[in-house]
């Protein structure tokens, strides 16, 4: 009995991960890593992982032995947190990366890059992928001369992703292009700093997917 309220916790807590209201940081504890999930306050000397790079809880110190499938569902769960996806839209990428030419765990971190919300992180108008989430759900973001406002919408070579004119005297966007270096632009997208817009050149290669993954081992996870 107790096994199963245990489980309908965890699904609960799966499946609720993109409305984690709990501590972000613990997040990149628990993954032993850095996400990037808190904007400027992770490249300060604030960051939560830097202070304390062990898991969070009581027993966070302890050494673990981890077996492969423990390993496998780390490495997906690392993914799902640092794009904010449910365990749903996660699986669908999958999918989707499954059915196309290729190798299948590049193919599923080509198509998470190209999500509207992370372009817009990338370009550096928002902080976080959260943060930019929430721009491109309230409408300051037009592509090709279009409003949308869908986070999930899969860029396409030689898109134009702009912030609406009327918003880029906002402090936030100032801001935000103020300290776009800082996190460096992506070589498959081209920022125009002054006029507020971006250009997709290409889709990302595994080399341009920056962040320590090993996309083969969600492959082996799924393919069981
Ligand atoms: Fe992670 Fe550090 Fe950012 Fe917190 S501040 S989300 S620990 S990178």
């Amino acid at each position: 009995m107790a096994a199963f309220f245990f489980a309908q916790a965890v699904s609960i807590r799966e499946d609720d991960l993109a409305r984690y209201i709990g501590s972000v940081c613990r997040l990149c504890r628990r993954e032993n890593l850095k996400l990037f999930l808190k904007g400027d306050r992770c490249y300060s000397d604030k960051c939560a992982y830097d202070r304390r790079n062990y898991p969070p809880g009581q027993h966070g110190q302890r050494r673990s032995k981890h077996s492969d499938y423990g390993i496998q569902l780390r490495e997906k769960q690392k993914v799902k947190r640092v794009y904010g996806l449910l365990e749903k839209q996660f699986h669908s990428y999958f999918k989707k990366a499954d059915r196309q030419r290729g190798i299948t765990g590049t193919n599923l971190l080509v198509l998470l890059e190209r999500r509207l919300d992370n372009v817009v992180y990338r370009l550096g108008f928002a902080n976080s992928r959260t943060q930019a989430r929430l721009l491109v759900r309230h409408r300051h973001f037009a592509v090709n001369g279009r409003s949308v406002d869908i986070p999930s919408y899969l860029v396409r070579v030689g898109d134009v992703v702009e912030l609406k004119e009327k918003k880029r005297k906002v402090a936030l966007f100032v801001e935000a292009m103020g300290t776009v270096e800082r996190r460096g632009i992506s070589g498959w997208l081209e920022l125009d700093k002054e006029h507020f817009t971006g250009k997709v050149q290409a889709f990302p290669t595994r080399d341009e997917v920056t962040m320590p993954i090993q996309e083969q081992l969600i492959v082996e996870l799924y393919s069981k």
